[in-house]
């Protein structure tokens, strides 16, 4: 599993963006769509299309980097952790030409509620935000590239979904992209039942939205409790899974151990790790790959 693939540039490129607008969707999420130069050479996949955000810290305007070449992560490791931009994985939720613009739905995290300005670097950036602010982005210049995980094989006949809120925008993603007819069935877990969204598709897509029990021990337990209660169509399967580590684990689990799913058609990915920051995640992978 990868809970954050260690970037790479090509075929993705730097962009300088800036916030065009900022738009509370629901308690749990913000959507900020961002405008900027060349943005016409930004082209995503769709589907989960993923990204790499680089924030500012707190005290500077817009991000310091010291390298933009090739070289960057090197140079961006090297660069003093209290004045280097502030990396983080995200979903373009959708890409819109002329003008050049894409939008990205951030949750929001943090002790005390959604609506909290807790949470980590980029849930506060978030709920901060205002038109004006700069960021820079690393993301695909080209439409088919290694960013896009959901690749249902030939032979599939059914699709399984299910996140959470950091999934959210990757599942819609893939929901309007999927051709019509196409069975899914969809279990999303929110921390508020003002969370539900239209996601608008051509598929035969059943969705279940399961709302946490703040007091719950466990995050997860929704997703995992409906998933065992739940009839499954017949014929092959393709599962898409992502969200918090944990619950990725134990749904990849239910699905490969009790379910019978074939391993090479469940694909799985940590979003993010209870406990743990993106850099926790980062450091883990870098020292998993013999400190490269
Ligand atoms: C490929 C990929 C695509 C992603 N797409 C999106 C997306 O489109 N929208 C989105 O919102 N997120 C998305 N995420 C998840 C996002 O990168 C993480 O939630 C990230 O940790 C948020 O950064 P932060 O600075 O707010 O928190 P961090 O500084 O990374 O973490 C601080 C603390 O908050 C906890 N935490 C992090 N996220 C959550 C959460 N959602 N709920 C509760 N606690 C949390 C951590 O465990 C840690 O203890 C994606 C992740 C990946 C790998």
């Amino acid at each position: 599993m990868t809970a954050t693939a260690a970037p790479t540039t090509a075929p993705f490129r730097f962009f300088d963006v800036q916030v065009a607008r900022v738009r509370r969707l629901c308690p749990s999420m913000i959507r900020i769509t961002f405008t900027g130069d060349r943005l016409d050479e930004l082209a995503s996949g769709g589907r989960d299309q993923r990204f790499k955000l680089f924030l500012p810290q707190p005290h500077q305007t817009a991000p310091v980097f010291e390298d933009l070449s090739e070289a960057w992560y090197t140079a961006w490791r090297a660069q003093d952790p209290a004045e280097r931009p502030v990396m983080r994985s995200y979903t373009i939720r959708e890409q819109r030409h002329d003008p050049a613009e894409f939008d990205v739905d951030f949750a929001l995290h943090g002790a005390d509620g959604p609506a909290a300005a807790g949470g980590g670097p980029a849930s506060r950036w978030a709920l901060a935000a205002r038109p004006g602010d700069r960021l820079t982005v690393l993301a695909p210049a080209v439409a088919d590239n290694g960013g896009v995980d959901f690749r249902p094989p030939p032979g599939t006949d059914w699709i399984l979904l299910t996140g959470d809120e950091t999934a959210l925008p990757a599942i819609a993603g893939i929901l309007s992209w999927l051709s019509p007819g196409t069975t899914a069935k969809v279990w999303l877990e929110t921390g508020h039942p003002d969370d539900r969204q239209p996601l608008p598709t051509f598929a035969d897509a059943e969705v279940t939205w399961l709302v946490r029990d703040p007091a719950a021990a466990r995050r997860g337990e929704p997703v995992l409790d409906a998933l065992r209660a739940a009839d499954l169509p017949a014929g092959t399967p393709y599962a898409w899974i992502a969200g918090e580590a944990g619950t990725v684990k134990a749904v990849r689990r239910h699905l490969v151990g009790e379910r019978g799913f074939d391993r090479r058609a469940v694909k799985f990915t940590g979003y993010w790790r209870r406990g743990a920051s993106e850099e926790d995640l980062l450091a883990e992978l870098t020292a998993a790959a013999g400190g490269k």
